[in-house]
């Protein structure tokens, strides 16, 4: 699914280059919920913008679905995030002067009668059909990122990438976010949340740890299985409500 090959990011800073990621390797599989840990400027997010085609690398590759990503023109690499790739970050990026139901619908490449159904559906899962309507300057933080992770969700991606998606979030919030991501790998998506604290644990199958720009050890989570949905069979297969 991931493939993250000897991936370096250099940037230009005071005296010199300053490394934001340094020689970085690791691969997630299809179906894995992967938790990345790391101190603040460790290099979470260059690493989060490099894995999502926004930022390229000044060496090595990264290929997610089997694509190289920076081997694609710009514009293609646009339309490959578009469509295969959900993005939710800490400070929740959403469109000031949109309401709560079009920020969930600017998340989706094309707009069709069943993705507008996915969208009321992921709404009222989340709790959101209240608010539907309101601009997201009257919106709680919690909601917020909810109206995040739905926009992120509604196009189905095979792949979402979380950026501290529950540092601005009280506990009960937080556990929402990523019970809702779990779930979301339980219908056979692929996560990747990166976090400075540990909360993200206890919902991985694996946990990488990040210092000063590389991946310094990893260490088998709590979840020791990956829960492909052919293990599951009691467990109905819940997408996107
Ligand atoms: P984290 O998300 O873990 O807090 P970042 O990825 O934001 O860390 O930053 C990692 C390092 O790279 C830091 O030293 C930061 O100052 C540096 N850095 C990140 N983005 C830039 C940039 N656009 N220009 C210069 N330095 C940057
Ligand atoms: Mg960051």
């Amino acid at each position: 699914m991931v493939h993250c090959t000897q991936v370096v990011k250099r940037f230009a800073g005071r005296g010199g280059q300053v490394a934001g990621l340094d020689d970085v390797s690791f691969e997630i599989a299809r179906g894995e919920f992967v938790a990345i840990q790391g101190p603040s400027g460790s290099g979470k997010s260059t690493l989060l913008l490099t894995l999502g085609g926004m930022l390229r690398p000044t060496s090595g590759s990264v290929s997610i679905l089997g694509q190289d990503l920076y081997a694609l023109s710009g514009s293609a690499r646009a339309r490959f995030r578009a469509e295969r790739l959900g993005f939710v970050f800490q400070l929740f990026h959403l469109v000031p002067y949109l309401d709560v139901r079009s920020n969930v619908l600017a998340g989706l490449p094309t707009i069709d009668a069943a993705a507008r159904e996915r969208v009321e559906s992921l709404i009222h899962g989340l709790g959101l059909a209240p608010r539907a309507r309101e601009l997201p300057s009257t919106l709680s933080a919690g909601e917020r990122q909810r109206v995040a992770l739905a926009r992120a969700l509604a196009k189905q991606p095979p792949l979402i990438l979380a950026d501290e998606p529950t540092g601005n979030l009280d506990p009960e919030n937080a556990a929402l976010v990523f019970n809702r991501l779990a779930e979301y790998q339980r219908g056979g998506g692929t996560v990747l949340v990166v976090t400075h604290g540990s909360d993200a644990a206890p919902h991985a199958n694996r946990v990488l740890r990040l210092a000063a720009g590389r991946v310094t050890d990893s260490a088998a989570a709590s979840r020791s299985s990956i829960p492909l949905s052919a293990d599951l069979p009691s467990t109905p297969l819940n997408r996107s409500s």
